[in-house]
């Protein structure tokens, strides 16, 4: 029999799909110049599907890969040649949240905003706020070790992950990582995150819930100059404070977010705006928030505003969060990039990007977590002009290398995926890459689960 007719044994024949326009929707996630059409796309709804589904797979000798949100910016969840994607979006449910424990215990296929939203509902929070979170799965969180704004003070999903359960390539299931945190022998939890799909599916998670702040202050600083932004970023950290985000839009970005659906009124002409958030005990909230402002004022702030009401911040937040799609705007495509460099090398950084840009002719925009040096140049482009579709590949790479010059790394958050692979080889040594193939193969000895990612 073949493999189609035996995954509709495992799922049932309505969850098992091979029509050409269904496959074309899954040709590609979010990182747009890859597509590859899947051989089928499946929809398990339990972890017991999804083993069943992996024990079929491999017996045909067939790749697969998972998908959660399909909001992966590096083509991780882009299909393999040849293979099936197997969609998590059944397994959507938050099982249960415990507020004494601080634990909630969801399915891979949970979007993050629910469960930050069940998490205020016993006043606690869930921190990992990537700000695709309206459509990224907690499962897609977990492979690519998702950051975001706030993650500056509190962590990335590595930091806030206790438990999984995992189906391995071979089709059978355990569960790694302890509710108390700690790790036994080696961490294969620790491992699993961050792994892009390459080792293990996660049919379920259980993440750390925390205490919201006592108190918080958002502050907006509008700045003549990049430079002046970011030499007030590098001042608030070597001052010892640690907002809990603190983030970066230029010129061109603004240009881009106040024509969209939160309009903040910034100046047509600025240079950079930094918002600043800082949160914890009130006192604390008050100082750290004072000095934040006279640091910026040190290095001549042309506006600054502190949120009068939640309302306020968040419209400045939507704003921000919105900022990549508000590319849409003033671009006919773009494409993000996602390097790290050290955050005193940031003016630097940002001058060497502008000049890719200028050689390349493509416009470049810059949002980005500027507290912790993780930089999203955006680079625009018109995906109907296939000189400009090579030349902001050709640019995109380039600024990774000015982040591997400056000291830094290729990514961020949005992970290796296909996009990468080159990328990550000149930054990591013979060996280092030798290490990583073989813990892959370890987990994954006939390269079924997402091959093709991460390594060349
Ligand atoms: C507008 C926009 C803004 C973004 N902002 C941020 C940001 O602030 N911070 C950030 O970190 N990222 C950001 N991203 C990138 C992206 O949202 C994250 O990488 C996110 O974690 C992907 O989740 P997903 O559910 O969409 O996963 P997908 O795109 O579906 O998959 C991503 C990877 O996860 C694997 N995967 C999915 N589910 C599972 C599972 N259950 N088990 C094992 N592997 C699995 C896939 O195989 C793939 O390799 C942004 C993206 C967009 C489009």
């Amino acid at each position: 029999m073949g493999v189609v007719e035996d995954l509709r044994r495992v799922v049932g024949p309505g969850f098992v799909r091979t029509d050409a326009a269904l496959l074309d929707a899954y040709a590609q996630d979010a990182y747009t110049l890859a597509a590859i059409r899947p051989l089928a796309v499946v929809w398990p709804a339990s972890a017991d599907e999804v083993a069943g589904v992996v024990r079929v797979l491999a017996q045909h000798g067939v790749p697969l890969v998972a998908r959660g949100g399909g909001t992966s910016l590096s083509g991780g969840a882009t299909p393999v040649a040849g293979g099936v994607v197997v969609h998590l979006s059944r397994l959507n449910r938050i099982l249960r949240v415990d507020p004494l424990a601080g634990v909630a215990e969801v399915e891979p296929g949970v979007v993050n905003t629910w469960v930050s939203r069940a998490a205020a509902t016993v006043g606690l929070t869930y921190r990992p706020d990537p700000s695709s979170q309206q459509a990224c799965t907690l499962g897609g969180n977990i492979a690519e070790n998702a950051g975001g704004p706030h993650c500056l003070r509190y962590g990335v999903t590595l930091n806030h992950i206790l438990m999984a359960d995992v189906v391995w390539a071979d089709g059978r299931q355990s569960r790694v990582g302890t509710l108390s945190g700690d790790a036994e022998g080696l961490d294969t939890l620790s491992l699993l995150v961050g792994s892009e799909g390459t080792l293990g599916i996660v049919t379920r998670a259980w993440v750390r819930l925390e205490p919201v702040a006592e108190a918080s202050a958002t502050v907006l600083a509008v700045f003549g100059t990049v430079d002046e932004a970011s030499e007030t970023v590098s001042d608030v950290i070597a001052g010892g404070i640690v907002p809990a985000a603190l983030e970066m839009m230029d010129n061109l970005a603004v240009s881009a977010v106040e024509r969209g659906q939160y309009r903040v009124g910034y100046p047509a002409d600025l240079g950079a705006v930094l918002l600043v958030e800082v949160d914890g005990l009130s006192e604390q909230v008050e100082e750290d928030a004072a000095r934040v402002q006279a640091i910026a004022a040190r290095h001549g702030v042309a506006h600054l505003q502190r949120a009068a009401s939640a309302a306020e911040r968040t419209l400045w937040w939507a704003n921000r969060k919105t900022a990549f799609g508000a590319m849409g705007l003033i671009s006919r495509n773009y494409y993000v990039q996602d390097g790290v460099i050290p955050r005193s090398r940031l003016p630097e950084a940002l001058r060497a990007i502008e000049q890719v840009g200028r050689q390349h002719t493509i416009r470049i925009a810059n949002v980005f977590h500027a507290g912790d040096g993780n930089l999203h140049p955006l680079l625009l482009y018109d995906g109907r002009d296939a000189g400009e579709v090579e030349r902001v590949q050709v640019a995109g790479h380039e600024v990774l290398d000015v982040c591997l010059t400056l000291g830094g790394t290729v990514s961020g958050e949005h992970g290796i995926g296909v996009e990468k692979r080159a990328d990550l080889a000149r930054q990591l040594t013979v060996k280092e890459m030798a290490f990583q193939r073989a813990v892959k193969d370890a987990f994954d000895p006939m390269a079924l689960l997402n091959p093709g990612k991460i390594f060349l």
